[in-house]
């Protein structure tokens, strides 16, 4: 084998590049003839289409919103994905000028949460063929994180607290619930008496545990086949967020003016 010589790009010296130390580049593999389908191309085998609303944390005639099966690095990280078994470039006007809206809408409810200043919004598309649009929230102060890497450190950062995870949940849900469509993720109930584990999202069917993602990386990085299987338990600590709302329905998010996301200038993480 000739050793590789590449040099290393300057992204690698970046701030924001999670890696240090002696590194080279991969040998570039050589191009297939054809490619293999993806996850789900045919609607009959597509886990999205297959997935009942339960295992989504909000839902509405065209759209459903999921998270991850687990909490994972990131203060949020959601998918959202539309009911018809089309990816981006197949929508027809309707879905299209909606997948605006929707991009827009989640984009404000997740920055809404407390210690968010940022929402990624990524469409890959390798995986799984049905459409499915990344929202990854960036950690409030984390300037090292700005940028292209935030993927790679949702997998890199010590997992959120799953209370706070459950509770921004059913946050992001109540707020898209206030334009339409239906909430699924609720706050945590509190139980004083012991802990608990709480059960908002069960699949239709039982899904290998082995086949979902527990966290972003595991689902872009692995191309594999039915690597998008939904949400189906969470775990819940008890008593470890505040009773809902007097109506008995989650707090909405704080508005944007009391957001601490003010204007401010755009950092830039790109050298
Ligand atoms: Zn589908």
């Amino acid at each position: 084998m000739p050793e590789n010589i590449a040099p290393l790009p300057d992204f690698t010296r970046w701030p924001s590049f999670p890696f240090e130390g002696d590194m080279r580049v991969k040998p570039l593999a050589a191009p297939v003839e054809v490619e293999p389908p993806r996850s789900g191309e045919d609607a009959a085998d597509c886990i999205a289409c297959g997935t009942s609303d339960d295992a989504y944390i909000w839902i509405s005639e065209r759209w459903r919103v999921r998270a991850m099966d687990r909490p994972t690095g990131l203060p949020m990280v959601l998918i959202l994905e539309c009911r018809s078994h089309l990816d981006l470039g197949d929508l027809p006007n309707l879905l299209a000028a909606e997948l605006g809206v929707m991009t827009v809408r989640l984009e404000r409810a997740i920055r809404s949460l407390d210690g968010v200043a940022r929402v990624h919004v990524n469409r890959w598309g390798d995986g799984s063929a049905h459409l499915h649009m990344w929202f990854l929230a960036r950690p409030y102060g984390r300037l090292q994180l700005r940028g292209t890497f935030l993927s790679l450190w949702d997998d890199i950062l010590p997992v959120i607290p799953e209370h706070q995870w459950r509770e921004n949940l059913a946050l992001v849900a109540a707020w898209l619930a206030e334009f339409g469509g239906k909430a699924i993720a609720e706050p945590a109930h509190i139980e004083w008496a012991s802990p608990s584990t709480i059960t908002f999202a069960m699949a239709a069917e039982p899904v290998d545990d082995a086949r979902r993602p527990a966290t972003l990386g595991d689902v872009e990085a692995t191309k594999a086949p039915a690597v998008e299987a939904p949400p189906k338990t969470i775990a819940a600590e008890s008593g470890a967020t505040p009773p809902p709302a007097e109506n008995g329905t989650p707090a909405r998010p704080k508005g944007d003016t009391q957001n601490h996301a003010a204007p401010q200038p755009e950092p830039t993480a790109h050298p």
